[in-house]
């Protein structure tokens, strides 16, 4: 399998990556938490695969969810037809939404992944400019901040590896600090307000929408923030007349040990991307969720010399079978309480890891419920990547972005396992850099 896969697939980042060299892992079958790979080997997937699977594999309730609708209904456009599942689906989702200081959420835009969502939440916030004042080209971005990998997406990030290879083809966007920075040792909260604060004095009337991943920015190398920022961008955006968005495609439906990151800071956002464990794990969907006011600019008004219609919609939006495991999802996590799991299985986690974060080759360990970054002290090229290694030894799956480890398990983890989980870790970060 190894070689014809070698032979025949081009997979994303790691082929061509300097970091890797390892096989990968050909995975047959999973369990719970656990990946199966075709000779029977059992590893426990402490990320989540990719930070999706929050119940873990083959939860019966889930199963039975998709098989039912399979038997109903397998797919149909969402474009002028509807369906069941797509608006109780919408109508959880409106339920569930923060609540806070900003609009209520009270609209859902479907769409595929993560990137296609906040895609389209990019091209909302600048059709809204234009359809409620006048063009506003800018957004801006914050450094470290990863929201996908379409051009829009790459666009508002902050992550240089996936930013400037593709520079000249890029949206205009102001860059600003990331309030999760630890230049020098410190937090760098207080710094990067007044960054944003500058950057909207000078820019803000060609701003449309500011875009920061709440509380916790993920994919770009797990750097926790405080909940002031988010105040201050809340405030900042509602006195420039600029959108704000929360893309939550990583920190979404209890990974925080919440159900939004948003919650901890009590600020609701203009928009709001989802996607990940929308379905636990089970299919690709995401959506975005709207206020009322940004739906509202592109109804049709008396005197429109143009259609204000949203031009964006795909062949697969809101697919019913994808619509029905995610509402299996969340009537599980309702009815199971996993948010609380989640918070109860964060803060175990960090008293374990307290002893890893002791040890003289890791530099920090950033928390915020299940969602963790374990950064270790670079001996190599590739110290991350080989912490990893030395834990898929141990049967434990984890991914590196650079010399951070990430946790992300499913949200139910048992006891067993989640010792298993930080005891892998601990032995391979003594075994790389001990
Ligand atoms: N936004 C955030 C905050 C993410 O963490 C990710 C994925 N890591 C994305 C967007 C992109 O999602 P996808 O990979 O499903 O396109």
């Amino acid at each position: 399998w190894i070689a014809r896969d070698a032979a025949a697939v081009w997979h994303p980042f790691t082929q061509h990556a300097t970091w890797t060299g390892d096989d990968p892992v050909v995975v047959d079958r999973a369990e719970g938490p656990w990946l199966i790979d075709v000779d029977g080997r059992r590893y426990l997937d402490g990320v989540s695969s990719l930070w999706t699977t929050t119940l873990g594999h083959g939860h019966p309730d889930i199963d039975a969810a998709i098989t039912a609708q399979l038997a109903r209904l397998d797919h149909s456009t969402f474009l002028g037809t509807t369906h069941t599942p797509g608006i109780e689906l919408s109508e959880a989702l409106i339920a569930l939404a923060p609540k806070g200081t900003g609009p209520d959420l009270t609209r859902v835009f479907y769409a595929g992944d993560g990137s296609s969502a906040v895609e389209a939440a990019l091209k909302i916030a600048y059709q809204y400019s234009t359809q409620t004042g006048r063009s506003r080209p800018k957004f801006v971005r914050l450094e470290h901040a990863y929201h996908g990998d379409t051009l829009g997406a790459v666009a508002v990030g902050g992550h240089r590896l996936f930013h400037d290879a593709y520079k000249p083809l890029l949206l205009d966007t102001i860059g600003v600090a990331s309030p999760g920075d630890r230049a020098n040792g410190r937090h760098r909260g207080a710094v990067a307000i007044a960054e944003l604060q500058a950057a909207m004095r000078r820019d803000g009337d060609q701003v449309c929408a500011i875009i920061v991943e709440p509380m916790m920015q993920g994919a770009a190398g797990m750097f926790d923030h405080d909940a002031a920022y988010l105040v201050a961008a809340r405030e900042l955006a509602d006195a420039y007349g600029a959108l704000l968005i929360f893309d939550e495609v990583a920190t979404g439906f209890g990974r925080t040990g919440k159900m939004w990151a948003a919650e901890h800071a009590g600020i609701v956002p203009d928009l709001l991307t989802c996607g990940k464990g929308i379905t636990g794990g089970y299919l690709p969907l995401s959506a975005v969720l709207a206020a009322e006011h940004v739906y509202d600019a592109f109804l049709a008004r008396p005197g429109d010399t143009a259609p204000r219609t949203f031009f964006h919609g795909h062949t697969y939006t809101a697919n019913p079978l994808c619509c029905a495991a995610a509402l299996a999802n969340l009537r599980v996590m309702g009815e199971q309480n996993v948010i609380g799991q989640a918070a109860r299985l964060g803060e175990r986690l960090g008293k374990l890891l307290e002893p890893v974060a002791a040890k003289p080759g890791v530099l920090e360990v950033r928390r915020l419920g299940t969602m963790i970054g374990v950064e270790v002290a670079a001996v190599g090229e590739r110290t991350g990547f080989e912490v990893c290694r030395a834990a898929r030894e141990r049967g434990v799956w984890l991914r590196p972005l650079g010399d951070t480890v990430v946790l992300m398990p499913p949200l139910t983890l048992g006891d067993d396992e989640t010792d298993l989980l930080v005891s892998a870790l601990d032995a391979a970060v003594d075994e790389v850099l001990g």
